[in-house]
Order: structure tokens, then sequence, then C-alpha cells
């Protein structure tokens, strides 16, 4: 299979932070994903396809810097995709609803999280909501080993209202301050590599994959290997549905031109030739058959 060339240090440059939005069923993921989408494209609305189109991920520009967000809201995608070797979460942001505090699905995220290693910020959302109680939901995350900073613990605990739009500045920030602390960088000059977010089927072309590169820029033209998919890259759509010609790391991006629809969790990588990406596809679907024969037989 593929080796994976090291990047020297002096390559290394600054990239966005991957984010993905965790949290309890109704405490405000939804809202707060497309609050921060719309808040950011007020100036590019109306130019390609608007924000109505489905979208697997999406940057925001603060401050002249861009963080991604994985739209995939439910730790099912975030916990799946690892499971899968996909490690493509830099950080999370945990919304918790003032109003409910931490909830079952509150729990499973944070052990997830810690599992993971990944940084976490609290987003405690609907503080919009008269009669809150901030110092009980500080307490429950505190007794989920999730220690706010203002108790002299790790967590940011920022204080929002996706529906309301309060607050998000102060996300944002906190976000790329965690970036910075964790020093997130990636060669840009080198051969593409990522993961696929989502596939799908479209009428008129064919396997549409929503990629995310890690590490090199991917460009139309190259011949890559995602899964048990390979195939040039024939166009390339940023998440404004605008046809780019190439992507650097971390920016997600919708892309045609391979033979089947991967999955989720999937490795993608660039490699010299076609011939190279068709023959590691070969390889890869006569093993899935093997696997497959000998679980039966076995
Ligand atoms: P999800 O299940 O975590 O994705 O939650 P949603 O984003 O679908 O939100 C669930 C409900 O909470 C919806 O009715 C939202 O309008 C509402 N909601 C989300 N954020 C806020 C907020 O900041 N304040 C208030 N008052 N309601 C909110």
């Amino acid at each position: 299979d593929i080796v994976e060339q090291e990047d020297a240090p002096e390559d290394l440059v600054t990239r966005p932070p991957i984010i993905t939005v965790l949290g309890h069923v109704d405490h405000g993921k939804t809202t707060l994903v497309d609050t921060l989408r719309k808040s950011n494209v007020k100036v590019v609305e109306g130019e390609a396809g608007g924000i109505t189109q489905h979208i697997a991920a999406y940057q925001v520009e603060y401050n002249d810097h861009k963080l991604t967000f994985v739209d995939t809201p439910g730790h099912a995608a975030f916990s799946e995709m690892r499971s899968r070797g996909a490690n493509v979460t830099d950080m999370v942001v945990l919304v918790v609803a003032a109003d409910d505090g931490v909830m079952p699905q509150t729990a499973e995220s944070i052990s997830h999280v810690k599992a993971s290693g990944v940084p976490m910020v609290v987003a405690l959302n609907k503080i919009d909501l008269p009669d809150i109680n901030e110092q009980k939901v500080l307490q429950e995350l505190a007794s989920q080993n999730v220690l706010p900073s203002e108790w002299g613990g790790e967590t940011e605990v920022v204080r929002v209202s996706a529906l309301k739009e309060m607050g998000l500045d102060n996300l944002l920030e906190t976000l790329l301050l965690t970036a910075e602390l964790h020093e997130l960088k990636a060669n840009p000059n080198r051969p593409a590599v990522g993961a696929c977010l989502e596939g799908f089927r479209d009428e008129g072309r064919g396997s549409v994959a929503w990629l995310i590169v890690q590490k090199g820029t991917l460009r139309i033209g190259d011949a890559v290997i995602c899964g048990k998919s390979y195939g040039y890259i024939r166009a390339m759509y940023d998440d404004m549905d605008q046809q780019i010609e190439e992507a650097p790391p971390s920016m997600p991006v919708k892309v045609t031109g391979l033979d089947s629809v991967p999955g989720a969790g999937d490795h993608f990588v660039v490699v010299e030739t076609i011939d190279q990406a068709r023959e590691l596809a070969e390889e890869r679907r006569h093993e899935g058959r093997a696997d497959t024969l000998s679980r039966h037989s076995g």
C-alpha cells in the first residue's frame, strides 16, 4: 500500500483548525453551525448557488484567520470517522444548552472527546433565555471532569446564543486561541492527503465526494485513490459551490471524477499516476472481497 513521506519541519505552515460541533439533541448544534455560516457569507451571498445547498463542511473567516467547521453534527460522525482512522477533527465545540445542562449525549460526547485527546471548548448556549442557572451547569460539567477555566480548570466556557447571535465572536476568538496553542501546521507543497467526509451519487455528475485536505494541496487533474475509489479530480467546488482549481490544507472541497462513491472516513491520497491509483483500488476491492469470503467461510 502507500507509504507516506514525512514532512520536514521547515516546510510546515499554519493551517486553519478543523472543528466538529457535538452536544445533546436540541441543545443548538445545527443552529450554531448555520448561524456561524450565515454570518460569514453575507458578502458573497447571491454570487453562487446561495447557501441552501447541502455542504459537509465550510470555512469561516474571522480577523483574517480561517476556521473550518465540519457540518455533520452528532458524535456518531466524530467517533465513526475516528474509528475508521480518519482523525480530521482538531478541536471540538461542545454545545450545552444553559437551560438543560449536561444530558446523556453531552456526557457521551465528553467521553469520546476525552478518549480522542482532542481539545474542547464549551459553548454554553441559549443564554438569551430567562432564569438560567449558569453555576449549576458549570457544576455539572465539573462533575464530568470538565473543569471550567473560570474555576481554575483547563476548559474555556463561552456564553453564546446561537439563535440571537450573541457571544459568537468570543467563541471564534477562543477557538483561534486554542488552535494557536496547539500549533496546527501542514506542508502545502506536497501531494494532497486527507479524508472523505461524505460521498453521494449525482444524476449528472456521477460520484461526488466531500473531501477535506489534511496535508498538501489538491488540484484539478490529480490522480486520487480514496478508499476503494479512484480517478482524476475532474472538477472541484468550495463551500459556496464556486468552482476552484486547488485546495490547501484544512479546506473542504466537493470533487467529481472518482469512479465510485467513497464513504465517510475513507482516506484519500494523491498518487503519481492513474495506473497506480487504479491498481491500489483494485487491490483494495480484492482484499475487501477476500475479507468477506473468509468471514463467510470461517
Ligand atoms: P440540535 O439538535 O443540537 O442541532 O439543536 P437545534 O439547533 O436544532 O436547536 C434546537 C432548538 O433550540 C431549536 O428550536 C432552536 O431554535 C433552539 N435554539 C438553538 N439555539 C438557541 C439559542 O441560542 N437560544 C434559544 N432561545 N433557542 C435556541
